[in-house]
């Protein structure tokens, strides 16, 4: 049975006071029996910050991004083992907002992806279609090929610790969501592409979450389609009542 995960990718938001007060205010009201499991990621200083606030809680915490190395010249980069280090346990691989601006590419998406589970960190690995590609009816094979690549020289047994993400770039801060029919299609056809590359058995045990304006209101309907197993969450992770509504709506 897959769990139901929703995390909370700040993105570069918030200080120390207001990251301080919101994972402050997530751990006075994410209860142990929680029904999700919830992952908060913060920028890089406040990791430690949150660790420690979240010590003994249900709460998890990842990084937004890190590199393959494990330590050298590498000016601005922080490895896996230094997450390991500070006790994050999660980490964002591959965000669309790091593609576009930041080049990263598939291959390096791989890298990241391995490295992350040679250290035991759980890889959240996004992929998703620009509007124009979904337009031309490419959308399909696109996604295909960021599994793919993505996964690639990736044990099976490995398999299981991978969270797959299904953010469409178009639904990312627009306020558009993809409808749950259009989001379960998309997760679908990566859990195929899974089955396709390793067997069904491997294929059932990876998570895959939808990102993309995911809110309280529309969250009960993504996470109950057979395909979604939880939501990579941008603007409402910000607020506390805002996450809350979704961890306490997801299905
Ligand atoms: C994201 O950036 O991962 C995201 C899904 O953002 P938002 O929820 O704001 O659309």
């Amino acid at each position: 049975m897959r769990k139901t995960i929703i995390a909370g990718n700040w993105k570069m938001n918030h200080t120390g006071k207001d990251a301080k007060e919101t994972i402050t205010g997530l751990v006075g009201r994410v209860v142990q029996d929680v029904k999700a499991e919830v992952v908060v990621a913060p920028v890089f200083p406040y990791l430690p910050m949150a660790v420690e606030l979240t010590k003994g809680t249900p709460i998890h915490v990842a990084a937004q991004n890190m590199h393959w190395e494990e330590s050298g010249a590498f000016t601005g980069e922080v490895s896996p083992a230094m997450l390991v280090d500070i006790g994050v346990t999660h980490v964002i691989i591959g965000h669309s907002e790091r593609r576009t601006y930041f080049n990263e590419t598939d291959e390096t998406v791989n890298k990241k992806t391995k490295a992350a589970l040679a250290h035991n960190l759980t890889p959240i690995v996004c992929c998703g279609e620009t509007l124009e590609q979904r337009e031309e009816g490419i959308m399909q094979p696109w996604i295909e090929g960021q599994i793919e690549k993505a996964l690639e020289g990736i044990g099976a047994d490995d398999l299981a610790k991978v969270v797959i993400a299904y953010e469409p770039i178009w639904a990312i801060g627009t306020g558009k969501t993809a409808t749950a029919a259009q989001a379960q299609e998309v997760c679908s056809i990566i859990r195929k592409k899974i089955a396709a590359l390793y067997s069904a058995d491997v294929a059932d045990s990876v998570s895959v979450l939808y990102g993309g304006s995911v809110k309280g209101g529309n969250v009960a309907e993504l996470t109950g389609s057979p395909d979604i197993d939880g939501g990579l969450v941008g603007g409402a992770s910000l607020k506390v009542d805002d996450f809350m509504a979704i961890i306490d709506n997801a299905v």
